[in-house]
């Protein structure tokens, strides 16, 4: 019996292909299973370990074809998945299968997207105010400054205007 050498689970997942890499699907570690060689071992991070979805008991003689046909046959059965292709890329056999997405999924996803569209122009309105803000700002400094010159401006013509006056009378 295969297990995990990280964990020592025995629920793990072999990519039948040319590397032999081996998942845990208990703690998410990786390693090349090389026969009853165990090397190159990975553990999971934290978090980032992948979840087994289902447990499926494989019985003694039963090959890894015999299980991709049974599960295969059951997706077709139990999620009306329908194969749409099947091919051999690199020595490794592929099957492409079509799943519906149940409507509530869809729905979540679009709820999520109107969500994250709703944030989005949230966001928008925000730096929009701010930015309207920093311009009214601006505006009423330069009205001030404006009203301080013209303020300024009197002054002095009030002051050259009292000083002829000074010059007129004394002459
Ligand atoms: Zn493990």
């Amino acid at each position: 019996m295969v297990a995990c050498p990280s964990c020592r689970c025995a629920r793990i997942l072999i990519h039948v292909d040319a590397g032999r890499r081996a998942r845990c699907l208990d703690c998410g570690a990786t390693w090349l299973q090389d026969g009853a060689w165990q090397h190159s071992v990975t553990a999971a991070g934290n978090g980032s370990a992948a979840r087994a979805v289902a447990k499926i008991s494989v019985p003694n003689g039963v090959s890894s074809m015999d299980l991709a046909l049974a599960v295969v046959g059951e997706l077709q059965r139990a999620a009306r998945a329908e194969v749409v292709g099947h091919d051999v890329a690199g020595g490794v056999p592929e099957i492409t299968l079509r799943l519906p997405v149940p409507l509530t999924r869809r729905l979540e996803l679009q709820y999520m997207q109107i969500g994250s569209t709703i944030e989005r122009a949230k966001e928008l309105y925000r730096s929009v105010m701010e930015n309207r803000e920093a311009l009214l700002t601006s505006l009423a400094l330069a009205q001030e400054v404006r009203s301080h010159n013209r303020a300024a401006l009197e002054q002095l013509v009030a002051t050259r205007e009292s000083a002829r006056q000074l010059l007129s009378a004394a002459s």
